[in-house]
């Protein structure tokens, strides 16, 4: 099931066609067969250039719209090559680095598919977190400690949920950067990252005090308890401090936490050729809506305070 290149001169013989990449992806898009969109049919023609054609009702689509693919002008190996790349680099990618192993011309271009990237890396509204969750929220960035709730020039502030699993340790994790730490934006958080029916434990901020209200079981703990959001919030810190030199600017903030997210909810997978599987496995899984959008709809439209 489960079937992914093992090296990168395996992924190069795999991948040396286009048709080949577009046939790996319609497998992650269509698992279970083609199923067109319009009128159910079970079968479809390539088209070439990947698009579609359904035998039933005619109906074109292309395999890659709504995907980090769409109207990409590169070769798809080009991308497999980078997704290798990315998925190998243990303390973070850099548009830099991607630059240079593509040997593109355009340091914007390798920023784009960083950011294209990231859009595969998590998938919020899904698969949301479960069971016992703790929530928290740390600045980043900066150089005065920010105040709570008031925010602080120069810095962000970043939300943290991640999943209790008791002796087993630290679950899945998710995390946002999110205005500021009122009760609207933490509500919000938490609507997109967790289940309702969970359990949400937090410190005493009254910013958490409409998560009763959102069909959680809300507990309420001193903040020294809240010991695996402490130790997540510090090995964010850490990776920032360490791959980053803590110069993460707000504008791309979000995509290392992103990518941190990825990673970490997938520590386990040790095999590089598995955490490649992975991310087109999210590439190839249409959104219905962005992070953005769904903010928007949970807190309406809101100038942001962050311009950086
Ligand atoms: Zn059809």
């Amino acid at each position: 099931m489960d079937d992914y290149p093992r090296t990168l001169s395996d992924l190069e013989r795999r991948f040396a066609t286009e048709e080949a990449c577009r046939r790996y992806l319609a497998d992650l898009r269509w698992p279970s067969g083609f199923l067109c969109p319009r009128c159910g049919g079970a079968e479809a023609w390539p088209m070439g250039n990947g698009l579609l054609r359904c035998r039933s009702c005619e109906y074109k689509l292309s395999l890659t719209a709504g995907t980090i693919f769409e109207g990409t002008r590169k070769p798809l190996l080009m991308w497999f090559r980078a997704i290798w790349w990315v998925v190998g680099q243990k303390n973070g990618a850099s548009a830099k680095g991607i630059q240079r192993m593509l040997e593109l011309g355009s340091y914007q271009t390798a920023w784009a598919w960083l950011h294209k990237m990231r859009r595969a890396m998590v998938r919020p509204g899904r698969d949301r977190l479960r069971g016992v969750v703790e929530m928290d929220e740390t600045y980043v960035g900066g150089e005065k400690p920010g105040i709570r709730g008031r925010g602080a020039l120069g810095k962000a502030l970043v939300a943290v949920a991640v999943e209790d699993k008791g002796d087993e340790g630290l679950g899945r994790i998710r995390l946002a950067v999110v205005p500021d730490a009122s009760q609207e934006s933490l509500a919000a958080f938490a609507t997109l990252t967790v289940e309702p029916g969970a359990t949400i434990r937090t410190d005493e901020w009254a910013g958490y005090g409409a998560l009763s209200g959102k069909g959680y079981l809300h507990t309420v703990t001193p903040s020294h308890e809240l010991k695996i959001a402490h130790r997540t919030i510090a090995l964010i810190k850490r990776w920032l401090a360490g791959t980053h030199q803590g110069a993460v600017s707000h504008q791309h903030l979000d995509y290392y936490l992103d990518e941190f997210t990825f990673r970490f909810n997938r520590r386990r997978a040790a095999h590089r050729g598995l955490l490649f599987f992975r991310f087109l496995q999210n590439a190839m899984t249409i959104e219905p809506t962005t992070y953005k959008q769904m903010v928007k709809s949970v807190r309406g439209p809101k100038p942001s305070k962050h311009k950086g």
